[in-house]
């Protein structure tokens, strides 16, 4: 059995029990039944739209957005769900902070459910750098699912990479 990457930080109980489903081959069908919805976010700029939108909703008083695209050369995992960084630049004598958000583009195909995490998870970096416990009460206020969201969302992404998996595999659907 392969370790679960994207569930290192759970319980080994909650990770013995997604690895029964895998070997049940049930993952990949609970979660379509749970999140069956897509998104109609295609583009950078709707995704600018998008993040614009539950910023001004729910943090009005952070910093302005930057730049806000889809990365097709990110690593979910690497980059720990996305990738957040501020550029300082100096304009004039003040030093302003530019607030970029980078999403992998997996979630241009995710449910919809899914690029909300995301979202929210990178506009909670706009105020906390760190995951710590000011990080996670900022994204359950945001999104109060927050927390089954993240770990389902970890799911799906054990579900994909096992599909990906199973199409390389010499022999395997295609
Ligand atoms: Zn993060």
């Amino acid at each position: 059995m392969s370790p679960l990457k994207y569930l290192a930080g759970y319980s080994p109980h909650l990770q013995m029990r997604v690895q029964e489903l895998i070997a049940q081959g049930r993952l990949g069908t609970l979660l379509a039944e749970k999140y069956g919805q897509p998104h109609g976010v295609r583009n950078d700029g709707q995704l600018y739209d998008y993040v614009q939108a539950l910023k001004e909703r729910h943090l009005k008083k952070s910093a302005p957005l930057g730049k806000v695209i889809y990365d097709a050369r990110l690593q979910v995992m690497k980059h720990a769900l996305g990738t957040h960084t501020t550029i300082s630049r100096v304009q004039g004598s003040r030093l302003k902070a530019s607030r970029e958000i980078r999403i992998a583009s997996v979630f241009r195909e995710a449910p919809a459910e899914f690029l909300r995490t995301i979202v929210v998870h990178e506009l909670a970096h706009l105020k906390e750098a760190e995951h710590n416990k000011a990080f996670y009460q900022l994204c359950t206020h945001i999104e109060p699912d927050y927390h089954q969201l993240e770990f389902d969302l970890r799911l799906y992404l054990t579900q994909l990479e096992l599909e990906q998996a199973e199409q390389a595999r010499p022999g395997g659907i295609r």
